[in-house]
Formats: structure tokens, sequence, C-alpha cells
């Protein structure tokens, strides 16, 4: 294998063990939002109810000042009826007393159906309150959980930037800075085996003159199909594993 890109094996197992994690926190964080949103999904219902019922009451308001209000033209009608001389003034007092009558019984109606409705209303506002105070309830349990599984994730994150902070010396410079642009762009391993004459990363099969290349490891070679870099595994079935990469290593060394 080129010499070159043994420090950055390890640094790509760390890599992927941090973008894994991160995927992690990523979906434990729209958890979070989830549930933050639905909070405020039902408290947006709770207080446009609320506002919708207020309407309503203003409305009863209103239609009980009219209901006074006709009330007090009837009293004016029947004591005007009990000064007057003449039958046709009596009887067209009469008249006006009977619409007022009529608007009156009117309002009545109107007044009462909006209660009814003002009635179901409240019913339902009382549903959207329990539903509210139940799912707070149980949201809380769950975001303790997750926040405090964020927290752990965060202090593995730590300890494995640590961790590469403290071998990221060893890799070239040049080298790293190629590695990371394909991680980024890849976010996969991106330094893969040949494996039975194929891209272990893009699975597509490969010239015997790239093998060999790869074989004599004297430099960095990048797949032409997927542009990851490409490193010769010496032993038989070992994967890309870290231990398997240290095993063989170490044999290096020795020999
Ligand atoms: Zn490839």
């Amino acid at each position: 294998m080129y010499e070159g890109l043994k420090p950055l094996l390890d640094i790509q197992e760390l890599d992927i063990k941090m973008i894994r994690l991160m995927r992690v926190k990523k979906q434990r964080k729209s958890e979070l939002k989830q549930i933050e949103s639905l909070r405020v999904e039902l408290r947006e219902q709770l207080s446009l109810k609320e506002e919708e019922i207020g309407e309503l009451g203003k409305h009863i308001d209103v239609l009980e000042e009219k209901f006074q209000e006709l009330k007090e033209k009837y009293k004016k009608f029947e004591s005007q009826q009990g000064s007057v001389k003449k039958v046709e003034e009596f009887n067209a007092l009469t008249k006006e007393m009977t619409n007022t009558e009529r608007e009156k019984a009117a309002i009545e109606t109107q007044t009462s159906n909006i209660l009814d409705k003002k009635n179901a209303e409240e019913e339902i506002l009382e549903k959207i309150k329990e539903s509210l105070s139940a799912s707070e309830k149980s949201s809380k349990e769950l975001e303790k959980e997750i926040l405090s599984s964020i927290g752990k994730i965060n202090k593995e994150g730590q300890q494995l930037k640590n961790e590469r902070d403290s071998v990221i010396g060893k890799a070239d410079g040049e080298i790293l800075q190629i590695y990371e642009r394909l991680l980024r762009n890849k976010k996969d391993r991106v330094i893969v085996p040949i494996e039975n004459r194929t891209c272990s990363g893009c699975h597509i099969a490969l010239t015997i003159q790239h093998e060999n290349l790869v074989r004599k490891g004297e430099a960095v070679v990048f797949c032409e199909h997927c542009s990851r870099i490409h490193y010769w595994q010496e032993s038989e079935a070992v994967e890309g594993t870290t231990v398997a990469t240290r095993r063989r290593r170490r044999r290096t060394v020795k020999t």
C-alpha cells in the first residue's frame, strides 16, 4: 500500500463514525422539532378557538343590548298608549308594539342559537386544552430522553474529534486535503480497497493495469469512475476494517 495512505485509513474510520453520529444527531434534532411543532400547532388551535368564542360572546352582548333597547321601546309605547285619546293613535301604537315584540322574539332566537354555538365551541376548547396538556406531559419525557441522547452524542463526537486531532499529524497535508474534499463529497469511505479487480466504492470493474498500479503502491491512484482513492489489500479475505489494517500493518513492519 502507498505509505501516505496508511494514517488516512485510521482517520477515515474516525470520520465515518463521526458522519454516522452526526446523522443520528440530526435525526434526533428533527424529532425534537416535530414535538415542538405539534405543541405550537395545538397552541395555535387553542388561541384561535378562544378568539372565536370571544367573538361569539361579543355578538351575544350586542344582541342583548338590542334586546334591552326593544324592551325600553315597548314600555314607551305602552305608556304612550295610556295617554292617547284617539282610537287610530291607539291602534297605531298597538301595531308598533306588535312589531317590537316580533323583533324581540327574533333576537331571542338569534341569541339562543349563538349561545348554543358558543357552548359547543367551549366544549371543543376543553378538548384542545386536554390534548395540549397530555401532549405537553408526554413530550416532556420524550424531549428529556432526546436531549440526553444528544448530550451523549456530543460527548462521543468530542472524543472522536480528540482522537482525530491526535492522529492527524501523521498524515501528509496534501493527501489529507484531497481525502477531505472527497469525503465531503461522498460522505462515505473514499479510500477503498480493490476487491476482485473491482472498486469497492462504486463496484465498477477495473483494468489489470490499474490494479497493478495500485499494487505497486508508489502513488495515490484514483478510481476513474468514482474518484475514490484505491489501495491494495495484501491479505486474502480481510475487509477494510481498522483491525484488519492494523494487524496487517504490524506484520508489514516486522518483515
Ligand atoms: Zn470507484
